[in-house]
């Protein structure tokens, strides 16, 4: 086991960037990112199970090979598209990384036993352990986007009050607008008088310059909790609703917190508010499914809202 974590950085499976430990960022402990996955199962009827090993084969090493939790829960429970040759391949290709680039993570006798009791309890122990913590790591990442847009939406706030400020000042120096062939005083959209654009083009620029920085913020925490989606998916069944369900909560807010509302009503941000605590309900909601507490059902996919300024992307 010592040996598989000296001599490996990230999973087996080519392309999966997934490093076998990875930092929690709040308390900038390590934690375990992997499982151990046989090449020929260790025990009878199991994935790719080969009767000619022995059982010392069967441990050895040369049998086993760490992989991200998704895709080693993924080999056992389609080995039809994993045959022995190519997890070969793929072990062959993590030592030879290994040997380029001498990143690995060497681990202690506790970590170690970490690892044989993750990889190695039941297959339902394995996959309930890595659903539930793939769970935890959604409800942190929808926590860190929350307190990133929140912080964020403070800058978009005060240039939209900047704006309607301007807008308020413009109408108050220029006084009642009247008709100028009735002489009736004008009222409603009439009666708005326009600052100059290049006033306006100010301002807006200052919102959006305030969205986008939102954006770029966010767009690498959405990444990774869409990654623990994902992983829920993979390795847990029935939570695919409430997945989809955080899923598009997140866009909401990702929708919400880049772009701005310039009708006057709305400068209470109801938009924003809303996609904050869509995302939070989501988020415990699926938490709930996952302990088997009775959760609401999700609800029906909306239409997005296009009568909004927004940012694009970058
Ligand atoms: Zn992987």
């Amino acid at each position: 086991m010592k040996r598989l974590y000296a001599t490996a950085f990230r999973c087996g499976k080519p392309g999966c960037k997934k490093p076998l430990y990875k930092m929690n960022n709040e308390t900038g402990e390590w934690i375990l990112n992997s499982n151990v996955a046989h090449i020929h199962a260790r025990s009878e009827g199991g994935p790719r199970w080969n009767p000619e090993m022995t059982e010392e084969e069967n441990r050895s090493a040369e049998n086993l090979m760490p992989l991200c939790r998704e895709h080693a829960a993924e080999i056992d429970a389609t080995p039809e598209h994993y045959p022995p040759t190519t997890l070969r391949e793929w072990k062959q290709q993590q030592l030879a990384e290994y040997h380029a680039v001498q990143k690995a993570w060497p681990i202690n006798d506790d970590e170690a036993t970490e690892v044989a009791a993750q990889s190695f309890g039941t297959q339902r122990d394995a996959a309930t352990a890595a659903g539930a913590a793939a769970v935890a790591a959604v409800a942190r990442y929808a926590g860190r986007l929350v307190e990133i847009s929140r912080r964020e939406r403070r800058a978009a706030a005060d240039a939209a009050r900047a704006w309607r400020e301007m807008n308020a000042r413009w109408s108050r120096s220029i006084g009642p607008l009247f008709d100028l062939e009735t002489g009736e005083r004008l009222k409603g959209d009439e009666a708005m008088v326009r600052p100059p654009q290049r006033d306006t083009e100010q301002c807006w620029s200052a919102v959006q310059t305030a969205l986008r920085a939102a954006r770029t913020a966010m767009e690498p925490v959405v990444t990774d909790l869409m990654g623990e989606l994902g992983t829920v998916k993979a390795v847990t069944n029935g939570l695919g609703p409430w997945c989809d369900r955080v899923e598009r909560a997140t866009r909401d807010l990702m929708t919400a917190a880049t772009s701005w509302d310039m009708d006057p009503s709305a400068a209470d941000d109801r938009m924003w508010c809303d996609a904050v605590a869509g995302l939070e309900q989501a988020s415990r909601a699926l938490g709930a499914a996952c302990r088997g507490e009775s959760a609401e059902a999700p609800p029906p996919q909306r239409l997005p809202s296009d009568s909004r300024l927004g940012s694009s992307p970058a």
